[in-house]
């Protein structure tokens, strides 16, 4: 009886199993076709000033609408749309979708795409992002490209020469989740950042005791020693954003300010209005 209990739950581990797998490859086949389907959209979320308050910019974040299983979380599909590729070609859409949205705002805030080490690792990236920029008219220094710290410990020659192509564009490039990874800040004098974005884990943790906010201002006080602005990101509280202000932390981004959202819901920061002063 207790060894059929036992075949039962490995019977039910390994079903488990295939269904996460039929799951994966499932959504890997639907990721291909999501593109042309219209099933793709950009969520922006804003970056203030944490000084004056003033947004600077929106950083762009893919939503995608399954047509059967609703809302699919990014955390989700960009792992398998990296290691099946799909990545390139959703990557080139974010990019020329984010550009033309933001061509088009009354104010020339900046734009931050998320861009994945494949992307950045394949073909010829800075071509992209220079017909991208003549497509829409852009203006480069809108333009925010952000990267992980995992491109920087593989190809490093290859990763700065691109990088620095990148940046005799004219973007502007940020290092998103810092401290996550394996790279340290000193690694960065060795590529040409504009900027650091400081994990969300850091930040939520920042109340809650002591070492986590020694931890925080060994970062900010670090980036500074390297002349790079920190953006805070997943700033929930006033609580998070007083300490952050204090330290000098030069940008806030997280649910206090604004959550992701169709920029419609920014009229009034990208149409004119109250934020023409703000610009
Ligand atoms: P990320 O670039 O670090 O983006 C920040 C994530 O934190 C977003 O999750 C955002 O919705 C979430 N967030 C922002 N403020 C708060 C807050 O106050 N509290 C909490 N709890 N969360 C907050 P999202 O949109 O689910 O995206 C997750 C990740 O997926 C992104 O992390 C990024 O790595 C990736 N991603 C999103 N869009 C793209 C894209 O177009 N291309 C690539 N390659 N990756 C993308
Ligand atoms: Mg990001
Ligand atoms: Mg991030
Ligand atoms: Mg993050």
């Amino acid at each position: 009886r207790a060894k059929e209990c036992g075949r039962a739950d490995v019977a039910f581990f390994h079903a488990g199993m295939d269904e996460e797998v039929r799951r994966r490859h499932a959504l890997e086949r639907d990721l291909r076709e999501a593109v042309a389907r219209g099933q793709m959209t950009l969520a922006w979320q804003p970056q203030a000033d944490s000084a004056t308050g003033s947004v600077r910019g929106f950083e762009a974040l893919l939503r995608w609408q399954h047509p059967e299983r609703g809302p699919v979380s990014p955390g989700v599909f960009i792992p398998i749309a990296e290691a099946s590729g799909a990545i390139l070609q959703i990557g080139a859409w974010v990019l020329r979708t984010a550009a033309a949205e933001a061509a088009g705002w009354a104010n020339p805030l900046r734009v931050a795409v998320n861009v994945s080490a494949l992307q950045i690792q394949q073909g010829d990236f800075p071509q992209l992002v220079r017909d991208v920029l003549a497509e829409t008219g852009l203006d480069p220094a809108r333009l925010e490209i952000e990267v992980t710290e995992s491109l920087l410990i593989t190809d490093t020659e290859r990763t700065r020469r691109t990088l620095d192509a990148l940046k005799s564009l004219g973007v502007q490039l940020s290092l998103d989740d810092f401290g996550t990874g394996y790279s340290s800040l000193s690694m960065l004098r060795n590529f040409p950042f504009d900027r650091v974005k400081m994990d969300r884990s850091f930040v939520s943790s920042l109340t809650e005791s002591d070492n986590s906010a020694a931890l925080v201002h060994g970062i900010l006080g670090l980036s500074r020693g390297l002349g790079l602005p920190v953006v805070a990101e997943g700033v929930e509280t006033e609580a998070q954003f007083r300490v952050l202000k204090a330290a000098q932390c030069a940008e806030i981004q997280g649910y206090l300010i604004g959550k992701p959202q169709p920029i419609t819901s920014y009229d009034e920061l990208t149409h004119g209005g109250s934020a023409a002063a703000a610009a």
